[in-house]
């Protein structure tokens, strides 16, 4: 500030001399006398910046070439091999969440694939804890791509702990296919095969499923059971859709029979998700891989259709 103000004092100042020699002289003196003026003035007041602002964009210009032509070759690389691998053998899962803890405290866990908030499908692959096998369809569902605008829900088991002691029902003793809240009705006690529990609902592994349909009302729900190798018989429109899954599978369509059928998860769910079909497959004694896969596909293949 100081200096600059100096220096322009001393312009004035000159102009002020020249000015005042003043007349015609001044013109051949004002000449050089001014150009030497400005060039001092410039020295002094302005020389900064004139200097910064030519220098700088020539020297911005030609620095910022070399980044950008620079970038394109490192980012081309990594997205090349990224987008081919992930989509076509592990397509992603959306979200993987507990939804709930059986009465030994081990976790009941829904993964969700797909599309959010499409066709929502609901994939069980164990309700009685020996029978198990339908943990190799939820397993393939776990690869597989999922058709656009499917919304799969899976839950492996939500019987763990009979699953860990290979019983039906849960350590409660109680069978969870007769617990849930539609057409719950008092049944057997502890030790009987298909006791209901103390009421609706009253085991954790039940309310873990009524709250995660109550979330995403399933279009098409899947339960898989063992061993009677069938497709129960339906009507209307889960039986044409359970005709059809039989046909995928080669299983036999054939009445379910024997049992005392209060309180189990399809009922409820008819009456929960009027819209929805809910179904029991009777899987075999055993399940290989390629019949898991056949299984996996028959569920893709009405998922998209059904
Ligand atoms: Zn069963």
């Amino acid at each position: 500030m100081t200096r600059r103000a100096t220096g322009l004092i001393s312009v004035l100042l000159l102009l002020a001399a020249c000015s005042s020699g003043g007349g015609r002289g001044a013109d051949p003196a004002a000449g050089p006398a001014t150009t030497a003026t400005t060039a001092s003035a410039a020295a002094v007041a302005t020389p900064a910046p004139v200097a910064t602002t030519a220098a700088p964009s020539p020297t911005l210009a030609t620095t910022t070439i070399p980044p950008t032509t620079a970038l394109p070759p490192t980012t081309a690389p990594p997205t090349t091999p990224a987008p081919t691998a992930p989509p076509t053998t592990t397509p992603p899962i959306v979200q993987q969440q507990v939804i709930g803890h059986s009465v030994e405290g081990r976790p009941i866990t829904a993964i969700e694939r797909g599309t959010p908030g499409g066709t929502a499908v609901l994939v069980i692959g164990c309700i009685h804890g020996d029978e198990d096998a339908g943990m190799a369809v939820v397993d393939t569902l776990m690869t597989d791509a999922v058709p656009d605008g499917i919304d799969l829900w899976l839950v492996p088991s939500m019987n763990p702990d009979g699953q860990a002691h290979q019983v039906r029902s849960n350590a409660h003793q109680v069978d969870l296919n007769r617990n849930f809240p539609q057409g719950w009705a008092p049944l057997g006690q502890p030790g009987d095969s298909q006791y209901a529990g103390t009421g609706p609902a009253s085991e954790p592994e039940t309310k873990a499923i009524v709250d995660l349909v109550d979330q995403i009302r399933p279009s098409l729900t899947v339960w898989y059971h063992q061993d009677l190798n069938r497709i129960d018989v339906g009507t209307g429109r889960a039986g044409q859709i359970q005709r059809r899954y039989a046909e995928l599978t080669g299983l036999p369509v054939a009445p379910v029979t024997g049992g005392t059928y209060t309180g189990t998860a399809t009922q409820w769910e008819a009456a929960k998700v009027p819209k929805g079909v809910a179904f029991i497959v009777e899987l075999g004694p055993t399940l290989d891989g390629a019949g898991a896969a056949t299984h996996a596909e028959a569920v893709l293949t009405l998922a998209s259709t059904g």
